[in-house]
């Protein structure tokens, strides 16, 4: 079966699903943006847990659990730094979605939710990361056979929702 896939405008800190993905730097110990938030909702044993991981390559993804937060687990990504696009930029962007979906899979994690990976300190323009996301997840879903019910893609801005929401529309002209 098709997972449900929700556009949701809110703070992804406050959201229940069994996994949430955090947007991180390859240190894996904490930062501003996203990072922030989840480590601040999480609680000190987040940052405890990260110390144990050694950080996280570029493109690639490391679970914890979630502790204070109503989330179970946090996935932590290294989304590219924005470079102007010719640095590998998209192709590290799409390695970031589809690790985390490999992870929550392992994990039995069946509701996600998935923050604008890059799109904040990293620079990667809006448009094209949600580009990125839809598709990395639709192609993913369409190369498994998975157990998801629902997968989430938070906007943190009324710029970033609405291109979700336009990309979501043309996908199910197009269905
Ligand atoms: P990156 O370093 O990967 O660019 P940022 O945290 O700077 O990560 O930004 C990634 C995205 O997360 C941006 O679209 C930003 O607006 C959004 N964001 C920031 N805080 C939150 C939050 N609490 N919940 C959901 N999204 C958030």
């Amino acid at each position: 079966m098709r997972p449900i896939i929700e556009i949701l405008m809110a703070d992804i800190t406050k959201i229940e699903v069994d996994a949430i993905i955090n947007a991180a730097n390859n240190s894996l110990l904490g930062g501003g943006g996203v990072d922030g938030a989840i480590h601040r909702a999480a609680g000190p044993e987040l940052l405890e847990e990260c110390r144990s991981l050694n950080g996280c390559e570029t493109g690639f993804a490391k679970i914890t659990k979630g502790y204070n937060l109503p989330s179970k687990f946090v996935i932590h990504t290294v989304g590219p730094v924005w470079f102007g696009g010719t640095f590998g930029e998209e192709d590290l962007l799409i390695s970031c979605y589809e690790e985390c979906l490999q992870l929550a899979f392992a994990n039995r994690a069946k509701s996600i939710a998935f923050p604008a990976i890059s799109t904040g300190v990293y620079g990667f323009p809006a448009d094209q990361a949600a580009f990125i996301a839809l598709n990395s997840v639709t192609e993913f879903l369409s190369r498994y056979e998975t157990d998801f019910e629902k997968i989430i893609f938070v906007a943190y801005d009324i710029k970033t929702y609405e291109e979700y929401v336009r990309l979501v529309a043309d996908n199910d002209e197009e269905d």
